[in-house]
């Protein structure tokens, strides 16, 4: 069976990336790409620097979702849970790598995820999926006298912090102590900070040039450290897993499913 997928965010970094690894994957076929009103009419080959397909950039997630089995999304938090209500109504899978979700959009994919199956990733990479791993059980097995900071580095074009990654490697580690993350994260400090609190997890943020995703983290204890850290080289890292999991979820029930799921970690 072929599934027929569509990107949203098809005009953007990750949605070019996407535009090609869908074209090169057998048993896909790459059926329509959504971007924002006013970035109409892009031929998702084109812009991917590859051979026209045909297939154009619409703005309408309704038009968009019909005649797809799954929607591999990448675009911007608002546009990801307006795209996740409509799925609901139209039966179409999700893949979501959009990162930087407040509460209510949150909910607007967990309540979507209650009849379609999705699976959400902030990092689509099987590397960081296993840091995610390691650093709940080193944050488990180390306890809280290891003080846990987690430092992250991306390109200066990127609009959140800290990433949607730092933020999963904080709450697997929180797990690890059996803690929820908003319990004990703090996300930047300045100026008089007063002492780091007990069994706290410190987020650091960098942002320049072209750095793809680097992330760090920290346990520091009395008299040793230890460093876990993954280097992103390259976008189609990302682009491979997304394409993965929507082979992978077309065949799901309703539910929210994460890498874990697909790598059977
Ligand atoms: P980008 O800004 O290059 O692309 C975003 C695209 O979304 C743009 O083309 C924009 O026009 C489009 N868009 C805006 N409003 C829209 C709407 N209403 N409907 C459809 N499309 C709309 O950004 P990017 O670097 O490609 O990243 C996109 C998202 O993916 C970010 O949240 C980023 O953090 C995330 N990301 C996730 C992973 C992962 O592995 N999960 C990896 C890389 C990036």
């Amino acid at each position: 069976m072929t599934v027929r997928i569509g990107i949203a965010g098809a005009a953007g970094r990750m949605g070019r990336m996407l535009a090609a690894e869908v074209l090169r994957t057998p048993g896909t076929a790459l059926v329509a790409g959504l971007d924002a009103p006013g970035s109409e009419g892009q031929d998702l080959g084109t812009i991917a620097g590859l051979a026209p397909t045909g297939v154009t950039t619409g703005a309408d997630p309704a038009a968009f979702l019909a005649g797809l089995d799954v929607a591999i999304d990448f675009s911007t938090a608002a546009a990801t849970a307006r795209l996740a209500d409509a799925a609901s109504g139209t039966g179409t899978r999700l893949v979501i790598g959009t990162t930087g979700l407040d509460t209510a959009e949150t909910e607007a994919v967990e309540r979507a995820a209650q009849t379609i199956a999705i699976l959400r990733a902030a990092n689509f990479s099987v590397g960081v999926n296993l840091l995610l791993g390691l650093a709940e059980q080193v944050a488990r097995t180390l306890g809280p006298e290891y003080d846990i900071e987690i430092l992250e580095m991306h390109h200066r074009l990127k609009i959140d912090a800290p990433s949607g990654t730092a933020l999963a490697i904080g709450r697997a580690a929180a797990q690890g102590r059996g803690q929820p993350l908003e319990a004990l994260w703090v996300k930047s400090r300045d100026g008089l900070t007063g002492q780091r609190p007990d069994g706290a997890i410190g987020f650091a943020t960098l942002r320049g040039g072209g750095v793809v995703g680097d992330h760090t983290a920290i346990f520091a204890g009395p008299g040793e450290q230890l460093e876990l850290t993954h280097k992103a080289a390259d976008r189609s890292i990302f682009a491979r897993g997304a394409v993965r999991a929507a082979l992978w979820i077309a065949g799901r029930p309703a539910g929210l499913y994460g890498m874990k799921d697909l790598l059977g970690l």
